[in-house]
């Protein structure tokens, strides 16, 4: 898309959560329609990447705000849960970050929570279950993605649009 593809209305949306979960990748899975592969490079402050989606013939211009999540709570990480499991770790964390959206975001906060790298079945950490619980907990939805696949990672920014879309 050109950078003056059409669009009807513009949101923004960021991408939170532990270094490392995936968050880049799902971006530009999103994005490119491709997986970035094994190296991990960390996003050095933000980066940004627009998309527009149509949801009932409305063309919805996603500005999609990629961030490092490594800094934020670092020392929350260090302090408690330095010898926890890492992919534990980061779903325990997961409520500081819904805790920090609803204190700064405004009133109506369009929130989704993704479970990435669900196509590692083997070594999978948090169940299904655990996170449909945790979504429940703080009335957002909750989808498993996988951005090596591309499995449900369309259809969660499809679904963030729409609800935006509904919602404005
Ligand atoms: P970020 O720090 O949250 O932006 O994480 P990245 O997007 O940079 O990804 C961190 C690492 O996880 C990289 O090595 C990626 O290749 C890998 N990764 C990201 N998403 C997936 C996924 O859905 N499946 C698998 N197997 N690996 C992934
Ligand atoms: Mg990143």
């Amino acid at each position: 898309a050109s950078v003056n593809e059409y669009f009807d209305i513009a949101f923004k949306v960021m991408l939170l959560g532990d270094s490392a979960v995936g968050k880049t990748c799902v971006l530009v899975r999103f994005k490119d329609g491709a997986f970035l592969g094994g190296n991990f490079i960390a996003t050095v402050g933000i980066d940004f990447r627009n998309k527009v989606v149509t949801v009932d013939n409305m063309k919805i211009k996603l500005q999609m705000w990629d961030t490092a999540g490594q800094e934020r709570f670092r020392s929350v990480t260090h302090a408690y849960y330095r010898d926890a499991q890492g992919k534990y770790a980061t779903f325990i964390l997961l409520q500081a970050w819904l805790t920090e959206i609803y204190e700064y975001a405004q009133k109506d906060v369009v929130i989704m929570l993704l479970g990435n790298k669900s196509d590692m079945a083997a070594e999978r950490v948090i169940t299904h279950e655990e996170g449909e619980k945790l979504a429940k907990e703080y009335g957002v939805p909750f989808m498993e993605t996988s951005a090596k696949t591309g499995v449900n990672v369309e259809l969660a920014f499809q679904a963030i649009a729409r609800e935006l879309k509904h919602r404005n």
